[in-house]
C-alpha cells in the first residue's frame, strides 16, 4: 500500500517527505540559523499595538500592493546597503521561500530550467520541482567557492531561465565576490535569463564583502532577495523580500495570490522595521562569536569553512550522523547537512556556544568523533 493510494498525486512527488529540519524540544537549538536573541519587551509592545490596530480593520482585505511595507523596506536597504530603490522595486511574501517560489512561477515552468551550484540551499530543487521546472546543479570548487569561467560555461550550456546564487551560501557560509556575481548576471542578461542572488544572510557578512544590491541599477534581469528571518530576528513573522527592477517585480505581481501578505504580517513587519536598530543590534556580537567558533574548531584540528553568515560548516567526520546524535544526546541540536562528513552549527548566544563546545570536545575524545 502506497501512502497516497487512490489520490491523483503527481508522480514526481510520490517519493518525497515534507522538507524541514527536525523540530525537537532540546535546550540548545543551533540548527536553523535563527537569531538567538528575542525582541525586547518594548519592541514586543509596539508590534502588539500595531497588530491590534490591524485587527480593528480585519473585516476588510489587506492592502494587496502593501506599498507602505515596500517603502519601509526600501528605506531599510538604503540604510543597510546604500541602495536607492523605489517602493515599486521591492517585493515581499511569507518568507523568502515564497518570494523565490513566485520567481519560479513567473520565470520557470515546463520546458524551462533553473540552475544553481551545489552544495547550496536544499529548497532550490524543491521550488523547481513544484513549478515543473527542470533542475540543474553545477558544482562549487573543493573550497566551496564558485569558479567564474565554469559558472559561465554552465549557464551557456544549460541556458536556464533562472539562475539561483546564494551569497552567503547555505550551508557553506561562502560569499561570492562581486566581480563573479556581475560576470554571471551579465552572461545571463545576454542569454535572456534572470539571476536571483539570495542574500538571506547578508547582514552577517564580514566587513568589505559587498552586497549584489550595487548591481541592481545596471541589470534589470537581477533580483537580490533578503529575509527578516535571520539577522532581523523575526523567523516566526514569515517575511522575506527582494529588490529588483520594476519589470521584474511586475512579473511577480502576476503570479502572487491576491492578498498573500496578511494585514497582521504587514503590521508586524512594519513595526519590526521601526526597531531595526535593536533587532540588528546583536549581529555584531554574532559575527564575533562566529569568527571565534571558526578559530576554535580549527584549533582542534577540524576543518571549518570561512563564513560570512551566522553558521559554520565544519568536519569532516567518519560518521557525521553519530556526532550529530551525540551532540543531541547532550541537548545540543545542530544540522546534518552539506557534503558527507560535514555538519553545520548556527551561531547562538555565548552560553549556547559554550554548551556546543563542551559537548563537541567530549565527543572528539571518543571513537564517535573520529575524523575522516
Ligand atoms: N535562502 C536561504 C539561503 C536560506 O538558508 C533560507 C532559510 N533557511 C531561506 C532562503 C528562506 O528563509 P525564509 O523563508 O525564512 O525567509
Amino acid at each position: 500500500m502506497g501512502r497516497f493510494d487512490g489520490l491523483p498525486i503527481r508522480e514526481e512527488l510520490k517519493s518525497f517527505e515534507p522538507y524541514g529540519a527536525p523540530q525537537l524540544d532540546v535546550p540548545v537549538l543551533l540548527n536553523v540559523n535563527e537569531n538567538p536573541y528575542p525582541p525586547s519587551e518594548e519592541t514586543v509592545a509596539d508590534i502588539a499595538g500595531s497588530v491590534a490596530e490591524a485587527a480593528r480593520g480585519m473585516n476588510r482585505y489587506p492592502d494587496r500592493e502593501f506599498l507602505g511595507l515596500r517603502a519601509d523596506l526600501a528605506a531599510y536597504l538604503a540604510r543597510e546597503s546604500g541602495a536607492q530603490l523605489e517602493p515599486e522595486q521591492l517585493w515581499a511574501a511569507n518568507g523568502s521561500n515564497e518570494v523565490m517560489l513566485h520567481i519560479l512561477q513567473a520565470f520557470g515552468g515546463p520546458g524551462r530550467t533553473a540552475l544553481s551550484f551545489a552544495p547550496t540551499y536544499s529548497m532550490y530543487p524543491e521550488y523547481a520541482r513544484d513549478t515543473n521546472t527542470a533542475w540543474v546543479a553545477g558544482r562549487r570548487a573543493e573550497d566551496f567557492t564558485l569558479d567564474r569561467s565554469k559558472a559561465i560555461a554552465a549557464i551557456s550550456r544549460h541556458r536556464p531561465s533562472v539562475v539561483l546564487l546564494a551569497s552567503p551560501n547555505n550551508p557553506t557560509g561562502t560569499a561570492l565576490p562581486i566581480d563573479v556575481t556581475e560576470a554571471i548576471v551579465a552572461q545571463a542578461a545576454a542569454l535572456g535569463s534572470v539571476v536571483v542572488v539570495d542574500e538571506a544572510y547578508a547582514e552577517f557578512r564580514r566587513a568589505g564583502t559587498p552586497s549584489a544590491m550595487s548591481l541592481l541599477p545596471a541589470y534589470p534581469n537581477l533580483a537580490v532577495s533578503r529575509t527578516m528571518s535571520k539577522a532581523f530576528a523575526m523567523a516566526g513573522g514569515r517575511v522575506g523580500y527582494l529588490a529588483a527592477s520594476k519589470q521584474f517585480v511586475d512579473a511577480l505581481r502576476i503570479v502572487r495570490l491576491p492578498y498573500h501578505l496578511s494585514a497582521i504580517t504587514q503590521a508586524a513587519a512594519r513595526a519590526a522595521l521601526r526597531h531595526s536598530g535593536e533587532l540588528l543590534g546583536r549581529v555584531e556580537r554574532l559575527r564575533v562569536e562566529r569568527d571565534e567558533t571558526v578559530d576554535w574548531l580549527r584549533s582542534l584540528g577540524l576543518r571549518a569553512v570561512d563564513s560570512d553568515a551566522n553558521f559554520v560548516l565544519f568536519g569532516t567526520f567518519a560518521d557525521r550522523h553519530a556526532v550529530w546524535q551525540a551532540l543531541l544526546d547532550d541537548g545540543v541540536l545542530i544540522r546534518e547537512t552539506g557534503p558527507d562528513g560535514w555538519l553545520r552549527v548556527s551561531i547562538g548566544t555565548s552560553e549556547e556556544m559554550a554548551a556546543f563546545r563542551a559537548s563537541l570536545e567530549r565527543i572528539l575524545k571518543t571513537d564517535t568523533g573520529r575524523l575522516s
